[in-house]
């Protein structure tokens, strides 16, 4: 591993990621090719954009010469493949953009690797693509039950279905032309630089700013939920020491019913910053909003692969977890005021109605 693309590294876990291993690769060189979109924020990596190992290309997954480009001019050897669309609702309610980036933006990219590496047996030596997926792609759990790396593909919404579609061609890159690659398939994420229409940061936003909290349907949906360095520590072990052409689940041992997330973010809140100007706790502000269609109930991650085999546990346990979250976007406002620009505005009122 000395050259690693890593894509949509702009994003939430991608910017975690880029942080996190120019510290533990210090031999590695790094470019982060990303879009920019809504989602994708320079500033998510301000601290570390003068290292002279960093360099941002700002660019599409989909454009193939560029990346053929990008992966001679940097004798690329490691993949790191975060860039997608990512929010379910927004899959709902434009799906298009979900096909391209998660399902052309895939195959763009792997064959891009398959071009660079595959010239003979010896370019590939060493070569590594990772693919960052979802347990969305495994569907819903009942009451009991977990999604291990055997659970068949079930997904529910356009996103879920165009990140399946997309571990199914890294999984047909490794079958048919023996490209080296390994997939993770990991639980939702939280931490810092969180985008604010996701449940945590949406949540932590509203509430200290008195707004209200929506919450979908009868908040009991159950999510297992990872704090995003640990993830990204995942990733560096599975790049590390994972076997080629396998899949990782991923999770944090941490499921929780929607509610009860709104709920401690809520007394936390009260409790670092008082509570709302009338006096009222922050709960009071929670509102029960229409289901999102296709809500899928429950998700859990048996993670005991990725322990067994390459001995990774999550660190941060979740109540360590969401302290540093909140201590975070309470330390960090102009950052939050960057991000709720007019487009994240015009989508938030067009998804839970005008404030
Ligand atoms: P994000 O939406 O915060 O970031 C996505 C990034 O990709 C942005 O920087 C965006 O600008 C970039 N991007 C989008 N389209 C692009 C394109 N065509 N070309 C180049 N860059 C493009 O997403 P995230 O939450 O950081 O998720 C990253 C990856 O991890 C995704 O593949 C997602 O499916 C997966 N994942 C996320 C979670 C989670 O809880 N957030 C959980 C499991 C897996």
């Amino acid at each position: 591993m000395k050259n690693i693309l890593v894509t949509g590294g702009c994003g939430f876990i991608g910017s975690n990621f880029v942080r996190l291993a120019l510290f533990a690769l210090p031999e590695c060189r790094l470019v982060n090719l990303d879009l920019l979109t809504y989602a994708g924020n320079p500033k998510n990596l301000s601290d570390v954009e003068n290292d002279p190992r960093y360099r941002f290309v700002k660019g599409d997954i989909c454009d193939a010469p560029l990346l053929a480009q990008i992966f001679a001019e940097e004798d690329i050897d490691t993949v790191v493949h975060f860039a997608a669309e990512s929010h379910v609702d927004r899959s709902i309610s434009g799906p298009a953009e979900f096909i391209r980036t998660n399902i052309t933006g895939t195959f763009t990219l792997l064959d891009a690797a398959r071009q660079a590496w595959l010239g003979g047996a010896e370019k590939s030596a060493g070569c590594r693509f990772l693919h960052v997926s979802t347990d969305e792609v495994y569907g819903s759990l009942g009451e009991t039950g977990y999604f291990t790396e055997t659970t068949p593909y079930d997904p529910r919404s356009p996103y879920s279905a165009s990140k399946a579609s997309s571990d199914h061609l890294v999984s047909a890159y490794f079958h048919t032309y023996g490209l080296p690659v390994v997939t993770t398939n990991c639980s939702n994420n939280y931490g810092p630089y969180h985008f604010p229409e996701k449940l945590i940061p949406l949540i932590i936003n509203n509430a200290l700013n008195g707004k209200e909290l929506p919450v979908y349907g009868d908040g009991k949906n159950v999510r297992d939920w990872l704090y995003v360095v640990d993830h990204c520590e995942a990733i560096l072990t599975v790049l590390r020491k994972g076997r080629l052409g396998q899949t990782y689940n991923i999770g944090g041992n941490n499921e929780k019913q929607n509610i009860e997330i709104v709920h401690t973010v809520c007394d936390l809140l009260d409790a670092k910053v008082g509570l709302l100007p009338g006096g009222e706790p922050r709960r009071s502000l929670v509102r029960f909003v229409k289901d999102r269609p296709g809500h899928d109930r429950r998700y859990a991650i048996d993670a005991a692969k990725i322990r067994d085999e390459l001995g990774w546990s999550p660190a941060v346990t979740f109540e360590a977890g969401i302290e540093k979250t909140l201590d975070w976007y309470l330390a960090n406002p102009e950052w939050i005021s960057a991000v709720i620009d007019g487009s994240y505005q015009a989508y938030y009122e067009k998804m839970y109605g005008e404030r």
